[in-house]
């Protein structure tokens, strides 16, 4: 039995489609939402797909978001990628359609929606979009919907670095490049930065904490963003780069928002840390997890528990 056949049947009753995604949206989220908006458009011309959201300024090579009125959601059927949890998702009438699915990678804390399909496996929600192409025979994989799948598979898995790529994450890359998709073009953009975030790189070095354990932070505050002329989203280019240390397991970045709260930022080799996300309004991937803290108290907090997360790893090694 096809596991997406619920899904299929269900986009089948719908003239109007409303895809959605998480706040923030991280190359993944946009090249999920895409990928599955030119998928469903290629096969069925006759209905209105949108896709919907803020723009993130530096992703909008990536892709750019459609108007979506009030009157848009009415009877529509609305799905989100790679959104764990609804508070996340970016746009709060994702519930005014008619009905809702969820599709994601993420560990599936909130199963919301009227169908879901969660696979943690899956090492992006891309890779879940290239599946469900390819189980649906009413689906095809073209070339422009495989160029957003895999700029979604190669952020997610950090150019196919992190442990979440598979053998089967490498098959479906590996259609994509079949399909003759300019890769090295996506991979350069995405490797891509401004001279103010490769200096941002430099202040973050210098700012690093690294305990004895492990564990590193660094604060990005607002000082360092109007220094260097970056704002939030820019900065947050910089968050595996501790990782490049051999010495740190599990690191976490703090970037100052606009209200003097911190988005938190936790990356992991191994030490698994979204619990930690999780007790701090905050959740995630276990090596990959996104948080906030009211001030800096909170964020030292946060780095005593990672010291003590990374500390217990190593002792059960
Ligand atoms: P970030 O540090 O914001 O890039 O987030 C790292 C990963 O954790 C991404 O896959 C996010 O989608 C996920 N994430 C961030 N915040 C949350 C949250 N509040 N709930 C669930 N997942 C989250």
């Amino acid at each position: 039995m096809n596991k997406f056949a619920d899904i299929i049947e269900t986009i089948k009753k719908y003239d109007r489609i409303i895809i959605l995604r998480h706040q923030n949206p991280d190359p993944d989220a946009l090249g999920s939402q895409k990928g599955l908006a030119l998928t469903l458009q290629a096969a069925f011309p006759q209905k209105t797909i949108l896709i919907g959201g803020q723009n993130a300024e530096g992703l909008k090579w990536l892709s750019t978001m459609d108007h979506i009125k009030n009157d848009d959601f009415k009877g529509a059927l609305v799905i989100t990628t790679d959104t764990a949890n609804t508070p996340r998702v970016d746009d709060d009438r994702y519930d005014q359609g008619d009905f809702l699915i969820k599709i994601d990678h993420h560990p599936n804390d909130e199963a919301y929606g009227d169908q879901l399909y969660v696979n943690t496996d899956a090492s992006s929600s891309s890779e879940i979009i290239a599946d469900f192409i390819e189980d649906c025979d009413d689906l095809t994989l073209t070339k422009e919907a495989a160029y957003y799948l895999y700029a979604g598979i190669v952020g997610d898995t950090g150019r196919f670095m992190y442990p979440s790529t598979t053998e089967h994450t490498m098959c479906v890359a590996g259609r994509f490049l079949a399909l003759g998709i300019d890769a090295a073009g996506i991979n350069q953009k995405m490797n891509e930065i401004t001279l103010q975030q490769a200096k941002l790189q430099g202040e973050l070095f210098d700012r690093l904490k690294v305990d004895e354990s492990g564990a590193a932070m660094a604060v990005i505050d607002d000082d360092l963003m109007n220094k260097l002329g970056i704002n939030q989203e820019q900065a947050n280019s910089v968050v595996s780069t501790p990782g490049r240390l051999g010495e740190v397991f599990a690191w976490l970045e703090a970037v100052q928002k606009h209200d003097d709260t911190y988005r938190i930022h936790l990356r992991s080799k191994g030490p698994v840390i979204n619990e930690l996300a999780k007790e701090h309004d905050g959740g995630g991937h276990p090596l990959a997890s996104g948080a906030n803290a009211k001030d800096l108290e909170e964020v030292d907090q946060m780095y005593n528990k990672l010291i003590k997360i990374v500390t217990d790893f190593k002792k059960g090694e």
